[in-house]
């Protein structure tokens, strides 16, 4: 399985439940597929989901022809000079790749970038603008 992270632009968008053209266009091709994480960004819905890999290729086309956004992967940088460990990037990450050290640790943030599959979901929570995808 591989983790493809796609956007329903708001543009597209008249109602919440709008977010199932993402859904009903992969029930097309009749395969097991998970959702694992709902949120929305600036720039839309986003749904994160596990994809068999001899599927992506297809998937990636057919979403793509209904103006859904399949966002290619990053890698991001934290800039921990701007972080004030405010926890809110962590419950968004799907992997536990950002976390809060505890006290020994003083409650800093930690990123184990081994554990990050690039998703970028972590960026547009952050108050601070600490956390930016490598150009
Ligand atoms: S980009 Fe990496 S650190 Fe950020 S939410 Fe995704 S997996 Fe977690
Ligand atoms: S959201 Fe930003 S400020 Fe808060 S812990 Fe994450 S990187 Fe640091």
């Amino acid at each position: 399985m591989t983790i493809i992270n796609v956007t329903l632009p708001f543009g597209l968008i008249s109602k919440v439940n709008d977010y199932s053209t993402i859904i009903n266009e992969i029930l097309k091709y009749d395969i097991i597929f998970n959702i694992l994480k709902f949120s929305t960004s600036s720039s839309g819905i986003n749904l994160l989901l596990d994809i068999p890999e001899e599927e992506i290729a297809t998937i990636t086309e057919s979403l793509k022809k209904n103006n859904i956004i399949v966002n290619k992967k990053g890698r991001i940088t934290i800039d921990l000079e701007k972080c004030i460990d405010c926890g809110a990037c962590v419950s968004l990450c799907p992997t536990d790749a950002l976390s809060m050290g505890g006290v020994e640790e003083n409650n800093q943030l930690e990123f184990i970038e081994d554990k990050c599959i690039g998703c970028l979901l972590c960026i547009d929570s952050c108050p601070r603008h600490a956390i930016e995808e490598n150009k």
